[in-house]
């Protein structure tokens, strides 16, 4: 069968771009009778073609379940897959700040987060040149392959608890929901959230330069970021912190990414978006689905869509 269904997901699933143990952990069944199915790949002179299977080996269920498969459009497992996303979208902006708060600090490193998150959102400067830094975010974001690019170097560390979520289908899902996520953050619907998410990715940039400090040593301007960001957080002086931004403006360097000259200003907004981006992928998706699934799913299958 070309397609099947996914109790976990709630989507369509394509035979091509899952591996076999996907079906275990994805649920992946039979579209139409519900029976587990599993992928197979069969090679034909050097081309591939990738399917699924009943487990049960009955022929004329397999022909009357093909048949009915069949008939299932691209704008059907479109539309399903758009609905199932939507609600998932829904399912993790409810609880995204608590995932976050959670997820990225522990107790004492808490602690010390809460003071700068809350010395960070009553900054306008900051504020201000979030909204000019969203916009062309927006821009960037048209070029989903480019995104989806930078997330693979965002892509450091991903948490223990999503351990049975390591192949390659269960990545480029993250990936697709983090880009999802993002996506929504970006469209203003969820200012606010955009915000929360920027001003831990200001926390997080700063921990890291604290500790490569601590390990090795900063390069210059590294350190010149570093006492800028500290400084910004040290004072409650608009003035101040504007300019501060100004001293980030007016140093001047050579991007070690891009190999052009660039002001630190730029720098530090691309490590914002590279810790943002990481924090977005490393919230637990596949955990929240899980107990969203155990919660109601079990054993109940809707076939309205059928
Ligand atoms: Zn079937």
């Amino acid at each position: 069968m070309k397609t099947a269904y996914s109790l976990f997901l709630h989507e369509y699933v394509d035979p091509a771009s899952i591996e076999y143990d996907d079906s275990r952990t994805f649920q992946i069944v039979c579209a139409v009778c519900k029976e587990p199915v599993f992928k197979v790949a069969r090679d034909n002179k050097g081309k591939t073609t990738h399917y699924f299977s009943h487990y049960k080996k009955d022929e004329t269920l397999n022909s009357q379940c093909e048949l009915r498969v069949n008939h299932i459009t691209n704008n059907k497992i479109d539309e399903v897959r758009k609905e199932s996303r939507n609600q998932k979208l829904n399912l993790f902006l409810k609880v995204f700040q608590d995932i976050v708060w959670e997820n990225e600090y522990d107790e004492i490193g808490k602690r010390k987060a809460r003071q700068y998150f809350f010395q960070l959102g009553g900054s306008q400067v900051l504020s201000t040149w979030l909204r000019v830094l969203l916009q062309g975010f927006r821009r960037e974001m048209e070029d989903k392959e480019n995104v989806l690019d930078m997330f693979d170097e965002s892509l450091e560390n991903i948490h223990g608890d999503e351990a049975d979520f390591t192949s390659t289908y269960a990545l480029n899902l993250r990936k697709e929901f983090a880009f999802e996520f993002l996506q929504y953050l970006l469209a203003g619907h969820s200012k606010t959230n955009f915000f929360f998410l920027f001003n831990h990715a200001y926390i997080k940039v700063l921990e890291s330069l604290e500790k490569k400090r601590k390990e090795t040593e900063l390069l210059p301007w590294e350190e010149e970021m570093f006492n800028c960001m500290r400084k910004f957080l040290k004072t409650n002086n608009e003035n101040k912190r504007m300019g501060l931004f100004n001293r980030m403006d007016e140093y001047k360097m050579i991007s070690p990414y891009t190999h052009q000259e660039v002001d630190l200003h730029i720098m530090f907004g691309s490590y914002l978006q590279y810790h943002a981006f990481g924090i977005l992928l490393r919230i637990p998706y596949f955990r929240l689905l899980k107990q969203n699934f155990n919660r109601k799913e079990v054993g109940k299958f809707d076939s309205s869509h059928l």
